[in-house]
């Protein structure tokens, strides 16, 4: 009988003849061995406990693990290869995704300093997270940007110092492009305060016309006679210049 491996869909018998499976799930399906590695692996990121056999989840929960697994290893690329966040803090890497929402996005990420803890400043597209490297902390600080009153920088110390109306906070020693960070911070709040509906803003219209909307009318203009077709080829010339 050939099955084929729930994760990857590879069929699970090879030429030799093997059957490769390593692991029978609860509703009678199989997954192969690196697919079983890369699930346990992520039961390990999210510190689920298990006993070393998934034969207790069936293949839609494998395969959601599996899905888990890969917006991990794209965290954690993005960290590493795009901000160089040090590869000594991957239990903080570790601890930030469990905290991450599947739909967040990371806006900038620094190692940084907080309350003596060396560890790594997170801001998402909603809220900044930092999560120490050793294991003073358990849990990431959390900052929501709706409860953010004030944001500043400290450029002689690359310090972040944020304001909540219950709390302060101060990330020192931002490595990686500080004023960087806290200007994507900054838009980040701006846009979310803009989207809130009790908060009556005007909505701001971008009114101008695209170059393509002028040739547009120019081709209107010149059909009703406003304009000459010299007129015309002469301002078309000049907006095709301008793309
Ligand atoms: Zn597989």
């Amino acid at each position: 009988m050939m099955e084929n491996c729930i994760g990857c869909l590879i069929p699970l018998q090879n030429v030799a003849g093997f059957f490769s499976t390593t692991e029978e799930l609860s509703n009678n399906t199989f997954l192969c061995n690196s697919c079983g590695v890369k699930a346990h692996d992520v039961l390990n990121i999210m510190n689920i406990p298990h006993t070393g056999l998934l034969q207790k989840y069936s293949s839609f929960q494998v395969q959601e693990l599996l899905a888990k697994g890969i917006l991990f290893e794209k965290f954690h690329y993005q960290l590493v290869e795009k901000y160089y966040i040090l590869l000594s803090q991957n239990s903080a890497i570790k601890k930030l995704f469990n905290a991450f929402w599947d739909d967040e996005s990371i806006v900038h990420a620094s190692n940084a300093g907080y309350n003596n803890n060396f560890g790594i400043l997170l801001a998402t597209d909603r809220r900044l997270m930092f999560m120490g490297a050793d294991a003073k902390i358990n849990l990431p600080e959390i900052i929501d940007y709706n409860e953010i009153i004030s944001i500043d920088l400290i450029e002689s110390m690359n310090e972040i110092k944020v304001a909540t109306s219950e709390n302060t906070f101060s990330f020192s020693d931002v490595l990686s492009e500080p004023e960087k960070c806290l200007a994507k911070i900054e838009r980040q709040i701006d846009f979310i305060k803009d989207k809130k509906p009790t908060e009556a803003h005007p909505i701001q219209n971008n009114n101008e016309p695209s170059l393509f909307d002028i040739l547009e009318r120019l081709g209107g203009f010149r059909q009703n006679g406003l304009i000459t077709d010299e007129e015309f080829t002469g301002q078309k010339k000049k907006i095709l210049e301008r793309l």
